[in-house]
């Protein structure tokens, strides 16, 4: 498979990686069997993080014997030095390794949490400290900010920035890609089918693969969609003029609906986690049913169905979203969804 030059890092990895949220949702032996078929498949670039539950572990037991071969990426979201440390080495521990390639600050979308990381004795002088005893190669982070992507590219003290970016959520073309490449930081495209509203992976992936520095990472459940995936990037690049009609209708169709994660809204006056419940959709795909009807989700629409109608947060959403009425059709597809899986869940 081809390969790109990711930044700084100089690690060569495959033009397509591997995204391991969903792998959540299968059985392990499922997830092992789907983590195993894109090695086969010469995919070198396995990412996943300290808060996909199962997927670490899976991940490590898939990549057992191979370990040499392949580049791993994985995160940590938390907050203190204490719980940074803690969480590299249960990263360590569940992958079966003793070095992570890449470790990613997780979801870094406000100015507090970038502070922490780059204060002195912050949280980066943690990872830092492991990089030099070996246990990390390269140090990264992920955001869905644009101003705070572009302030960490900004300090050189970060070697990839993981970021949303598809033909829909788009900015990152031209906003943050020149600035990573004047930074020599490496690309790593999240979100590549727009969280799931995107179900042509055709012309989602086209779109990634025209720009050759990007590693997209797509969140791979089933072995048949990494398969789908490969096929379209072996039969070439290049956008037909329908496709681009394509794209653009697409990009004006959703572009209204599709909440970017930024978190600009906040603050909420009744503290709803608006992105959380305008995203749903997505977690839906990606979590296992159990945890997405009794944890993080359901909380966050339970708290959404308190909106108190002020408006405020339209006024600073930069995408126009029509927030209020995008959280109620939200809230009512998720109690109409939760509904039908208790009743399937009572019948078993
Ligand atoms: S309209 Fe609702 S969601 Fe928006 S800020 Fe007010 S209470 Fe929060
Ligand atoms: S609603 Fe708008 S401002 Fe809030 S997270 Fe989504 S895109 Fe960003």
């Amino acid at each position: 498979m081809e390969k790109v030059r990711l930044g700084r890092t100089e690690l060569m990895v495959t033009k397509l990686g591997f995204g391991g949220i969903p792998i959540q949702r299968d059985t392990e032996e499922d997830a092992i069997s789907v983590v195993k078929r894109c090695l086969d498949l010469g995919i070198n670039y396995i990412d996943t993080a300290n808060g996909y539950t199962t997927s670490e572990e899976r991940i490590g037991k898939a990549v057992a014997g191979r370990r040499d071969k392949v580049i791993i990426a994985t995160k940590t979201g938390a907050r203190n030095r204490d719980d940074v440390a803690k969480h590299l080495n249960l990263s360590l521990e569940r992958l079966q390794t003793d070095y992570i390639d890449i470790y990613q600050f997780h979801g870094v979308n406000n100015q507090k949490h970038l502070d922490s990381i780059l204060e002195p004795n912050g949280l980066l002088s943690v990872v830092r400290e492991a990089k030099k005893s070996g246990k990390v190669r390269h140090v990264s982070i992920t955001s869905h900010q644009m101003d705070i992507a572009k302030k960490a590219i900004a300090t050189d003290q970060f070697e990839t920035i993981m970021f949303p970016f598809n033909f829909v959520t788009d900015e990152a073309a031209t906003q943050l890609l020149p600035l990573a490449r004047q930074h020599d930081v490496g690309f790593i495209a999240m979100k590549p089918l727009a969280g799931g509203m995107l179900d042509n992976p055709r012309l989602a992936f086209k779109y990634l693969f025209q720009f050759p520095d990007v590693l997209p990472i797509p969140g791979i459940e089933k072995v048949e969609e990494i398969e789908e995936i490969v096929e379209i990037l072996e039969a070439g690049k290049k956008i037909t003029a329908a496709e681009k009609r394509e794209m653009a209708r697409l990009k004006d169709e959703l572009g209204h609906k599709f909440c970017h994660r930024c978190d600009y809204c906040q603050p909420c006056t009744m503290n709803i986690p608006i992105s959380t419940v305008l995203t749903s959709g997505s977690f839906a795909k990606r979590l296992p049913e159990e945890r997405f009807f009794g944890d993080m989700v359901a909380k966050a629409m339970e708290a959404a169905s308190n909106c108190a109608d002020c408006g405020e947060c339209e006024t600073r959403c930069p995408y126009e979203l029509p927030i209020r009425t995008l959280l109620n059709e939200q809230v009512d597809w998720f109690q109409a969804k939760k509904k039908e899986y208790l009743a399937r869940t009572a019948a078993k």
